[in-house]
């Protein structure tokens, strides 16, 4: 899955149990009030309340494990070795380069360097990165 589905989902999963929640509190504060005045006749606070807290509580949980959902964040790297010495230069890939692709000539001894690898790296992210 790509990067940008990975954050549509995470948005979508703290969007909802975000609502959850905010729809949770008001009844568990209605409820509350109902206990806390006496006027629940019917005593349905007695199993609602319970009830909605353990909703809120899963909502939380939920919200929680959203905002901690780590999105993989991934870089191109690229190994330029020389053929001659065996200088190594860690780069980045651009547009067109391919494996044994002859690059600028190796600082040490002068001779071609070649592209050696080139791979996906994932980058561990900051919490900004999303
Ligand atoms: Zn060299």
């Amino acid at each position: 899955m790509s990067r940008e589905a990975l954050l549509k989902r995470k948005r979508r999963w703290i969007l909802l149990h975000l609502l959850v929640l905010m729809l949770i509190i008001p009844v568990i504060m209605g409820l509350a009030y109902m206990l806390a005045e006496g006027i629940d006749t019917e005593r349905v606070s007695t199993v609602y309340l319970p009830l909605a807290i353990l909703v809120a509580a899963y909502a939380g949980l939920g919200l929680w494990k959203g905002y901690r959902m780590e999105i993989p964040n991934y870089r191109l790297v690229e190994i330029v070795k020389c053929t001659n010495c065996g200088y190594e230069n860690v780069t980045t890939p651009k547009v067109g380069d391919y494996i044994n692709m002859e690059k600028e000539p190796c600082p040490k001894c002068g001779r071609p360097m070649k592209v050696f690898l080139i791979y996906r790296e994932r980058v561990r992210s900051s919490k900004k990165g999303g």
